[in-house]
Parts: structure tokens; sequence; C-alpha cells
């Protein structure tokens, strides 16, 4: 077993994003380790179920093996993957929380969206 608490980050594969989000989810999670599960533009693929499978498979591994509490998803500004507006992102990311919700993990469910400061804004 692992040592330490865990987080589940499920973020854009964006290298801009990854030090904001890992940062403020220790920070506000107060965990020891952040795994991380990034694809392009990664919120528009759980906000509509479509080619998850991969992407739960190694949410379990989070969640089974490291024993994570807490699962962020998260969305950003300027994103290739997604060039849509932070409204559209921030719906997928309400609609994305509430599909990972519906996979029934003993775990908490966030969701954050990345500004053009490379700042977290928690989407509620
Ligand atoms: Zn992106």
């Amino acid at each position: 077993m692992a040592e330490g608490k865990f987080a589940t980050s499920i973020s854009c594969m964006d290298g801009r994003i990854q030090i904001p989000v890992n940062t403020w989810i220790k920070k506000n999670y107060l965990v020891d380790f952040v795994d991380t599960i990034t694809a392009p533009g990664v919120e528009k693929k759980i906000s509509e179920s479509t080619n998850v499978e991969q992407i739960k498979s190694m949410i379990e591994i989070s969640i089974y093996k490291h024993k994570s509490s807490v699962i962020v998803i998260s969305g950003h500004h300027d994103c290739a993957g997604n060039p849509v507006s932070k409204e559209e992102q921030v719906s997928q990311i309400s609609k994305g929380i509430q599909n990972i919700k519906s996979w029934n993990y003993d775990a908490q469910v966030i969701g954050i969206w990345i500004n053009d400061n490379w700042e977290v804004e928690k989407v509620s």
C-alpha cells in the first residue's frame, strides 16, 4: 500500500495547468500526492460520457490502490483540445461532476476552472 494521502486529478494535458492544479489540490484537500489523469479537453469527454472506459480504469487505480478520497475534474482558459467559452467549459465540468458521481466511487467529486492568470476557480 502506498503511504500518504492521495487525490485524483482529471485534467487537460496542457503543461501550463499542471502545477497550479496540483498545488491547489494539495493545499485545499491536505493531500500529499495528486494522481493525474490527463487527456486534451478531458472535461468534454466526461461530460458526454464518450470513450471514458480508459479514464475510469485510471481513476480506479487511484481510488482502490491509493485510497484517493477526492476526485477533481478541471477545465482551463485557452484550451486547444476544447476551444469553447468559459461558460461552456464550466457547464461541461458541472455535467462531468454529475457523471463521475454516478460512477459511485467512495470519494468527493470537485470541479475547478483555471483562468487566464493560471489561478484556480472552484466550480460549484
Ligand atoms: Zn486544454
